[in-house]
């Protein structure tokens, strides 16, 4: 875990072009998003904090947790942030089977469109953007290629926070945002337990930083991917 970069490698964009790691805007804006929740307390914290900065952003979800934590779930999409698939069960890719492997994303996809169905149609419809973002970065050629035919537009990133690792402390995750966010940049944080020190500490002052700068946050949506 230690080895993974907060920048990413032009290298890695250059052998995945059918990725995408950031996007292309003549605005100042920057595209936060939230790995692996819904989770109690620390979303609607999460959620709070960027109201309070105006901010919109994309909440890349496991099905197991949208299926434990459906009232929190429901709270993202009210505020009309866009709620990505980040598989049923947090798979490794590598590891997996295609077939395991799609089922997984399926089936966090019916949970997902599932609790949809309590929301407004306009906010169904502003939730809900074909957005996959494999767990660890890890999706295979051939998984990425299937899920591209599906229709899935896979979301890696720009910046990592590190916030999840026990190696990082709160400073640094900080640190890791602000020295490498720019515009365009698609910046991940965790709104999970294991991250939520690291997370509560950076994400409030990444907020404070670049609005002061001129920044504004926003939810990715597919019309902004050049594919
Ligand atoms: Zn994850």
């Amino acid at each position: 875990m230690e080895l993974i970069p907060a920048k990413l490698p032009l290298l890695v964009k250059w052998l995945f072009p059918k990725y995408i790691w950031n996007i292309q805007t003549e605005e100042k804006v920057i595209y936060l998003t939230f790995d692996d929740g819904p989770t109690p307390e620390i979303t609607q914290w999460t959620l709070d904090i960027l109201e309070q900065f105006k901010a919109k952003a994309t909440f890349f979800c496991t099905g197991d947790n949208v299926q434990k934590h459906p009232e929190i779930f429901q709270g993202i999409v009210e505020k009309e942030h866009v709620i990505g698939n980040h598989t049923y069960s947090h798979p490794h890719g590598w590891k997996t089977s295609t077939e395991t492997y799609l089922e997984n994303v399926k089936q966090a996809q019916d949970i997902i469109n599932f609790q949809l169905q309590n929301a407004t149609l306009s906010k169904q419809q502003s939730a809900v953007n074909n957005l996959f973002r494999p767990p660890y970065g890890q999706v295979t050629k051939k998984q990425g290629r299937k899920l591209i035919g599906l229709g899935y537009n896979i979301i890696m990133w720009t910046v990592l926070a590190i916030d999840w690792s026990e190696k990082t402390n709160k400073e640094q995750s900080l640190k890791n945002v602000i020295k490498n966010a720019k515009q365009g940049s698609i910046v991940v944080f965790h709104d999970s337990e294991k991250a939520s020190e690291n997370m509560q500490y950076a994400l409030p002052k990444v907020l404070e930083y670049f609005s002061e700068k001129g920044y504004q946050f926003k939810s990715l949506t597919p019309t902004m991917f050049r594919i």
